[in-house]
């Protein structure tokens, strides 16, 4: 007997998330995750190495919750907000009898945790201008424990209405859990839903240091909830999830400067964004540049396999979002320093010259 067979069923079935890092790539200019073009400098002040550390250190959550505007009980840290996605399911779902419902086009780890899991995943389309399709939803309820939706969304860069989400909360209450991805929330402040937890028991949140604040390599996200949601996730979340060189990094981004410094990157992503944005617009090729409140840019080429392998072989790297449903045709680009922007125009006006 194979060793692939002992494997559980659903297991051997899976297909992983293709993380940008495992779809791999041979570049120099990395617009195909969402990562911050440039490296904060951090060093470490906690040596005690030989201890295990703190499940959920305390200072992490205190200045967390501080920056969120909750309590430190309506916050958990994570190894990334992919650990809070996951431990969701692991706390709400019934492999087997419970489901997930999500709404494509949309990040691709729901999808993912819940297979890992056994568990059932359903799927309300998005409508044709990317907002929730609340019939949809409310026809599919049925023993659905867990429902995520992501504002902004990845890959589309659009919010999602505040009113259809209170709609969903509404449906939801007393069923389901809605858990609400802000992973780039800090591109947008005004949109988060964080002061929603009061009217809402059931609304969970989930973020991110990965994205604005430009620590995808650190693994460190967070979950705000009311407590006793919070209570739950604890119970299923491993031991030691953040090592303590995290745990000191995390504090250190979430302190008054790191915070600062955050708002900085917000303020040149959305300058360039602002930047590539027109330029991008003045090209022949472009078919449509979606607008995002976000750190990349949906968009439709006439041809954008040609796009795609033309920018892969000069080393600049983006994301295919082509088997998506509704987006045929479009790339995810992130936003990049100046420098890395530029060089997508360039290599885009050499390819439209030579096509022309
Ligand atoms: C990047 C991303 C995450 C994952 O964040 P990590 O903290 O790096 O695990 C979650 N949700 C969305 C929508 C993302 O784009």
């Amino acid at each position: 007997m194979s060793i692939e067979n002992l494997a559980r069923e659903n297991v051997r079935r899976l297909t992983p998330y293709q993380s940008a890092r495992r779809l791999g790539g041979n570049g120099d200019v990395w617009l195909n995750a969402n990562e911050f073009p440039q490296a904060p400098e951090y060093s470490l002040t906690l040596h005690t190495l030989n201890r295990y550390p703190e499940c959920q250190p305390a200072q992490v959550i205190a200045r967390y919750a501080a920056y969120a505007g909750v309590t430190p009980e309506q916050v958990l840290v994570s190894r990334g907000a992919d650990e809070g996605i996951e431990l969701l399911i692991r706390a709400f779902c019934e492999p087997g009898k419970d489901a997930i419902l999500f709404c494509p086009p949309t990040y691709g780890m729901y999808a993912v945790s819940a297979e890992t899991f056994g568990v059932e995943r359903r799927i309300a389309q998005s409508t044709a201008d990317w907002q929730l399709d609340v019939a949809s939803i409310e026809r599919q309820l049925d023993n659905v424990k867990l429902i995520y939706i992501c504002s902004p969304n990845n890959p589309t860069g659009n919010l999602v209405n505040q009113d259809d989400l209170r709609r969903v909360l509404a449906l939801a209450r007393g069923r389901a859990v809605v858990a609400i991805d802000e992973a780039y929330i800090e591109f947008c402040p005004q949109a988060s839903t964080v002061n929603w937890l009061a009217d809402y028991p059931h609304l969970v949140i989930l973020r991110t240091l990965s994205k604005a604040f430009a620590l995808a390599g650190l693994r460190c996200g967070f979950t705000l909830a009311n407590a006793d949601v919070i209570q739950l996730l604890l119970k299923v979340i491993a031991p030691y999830p953040l090592s303590l060189p995290v745990a000191d990094i995390a504090a250190q981004a979430l302190s008054d400067a790191g915070i600062a410094q955050m708002r900085r990157n917000v303020a040149e992503v959305r300058e360039n964004r602002r930047w590539l944005e027109e330029a991008l617009n003045n090209l022949d090729g472009v078919d449509t540049v979606f607008a995002s409140e976000s750190n990349y840019l949906l968009v439709r080429f006439a041809d954008s396999a040609t796009v795609f392998k033309t920018l892969w072989d000069q080393g600049i790297i983006l994301r295919d979002q082509n088997k998506q449903p509704g987006l045929a045709g479009c790339l995810r680009i992130t936003i990049g320093n100046r420098y890395e922007c530029e060089r997508v125009i360039t290599a885009l006006q050499a390819l439209s010259a030579t096509t022309a």
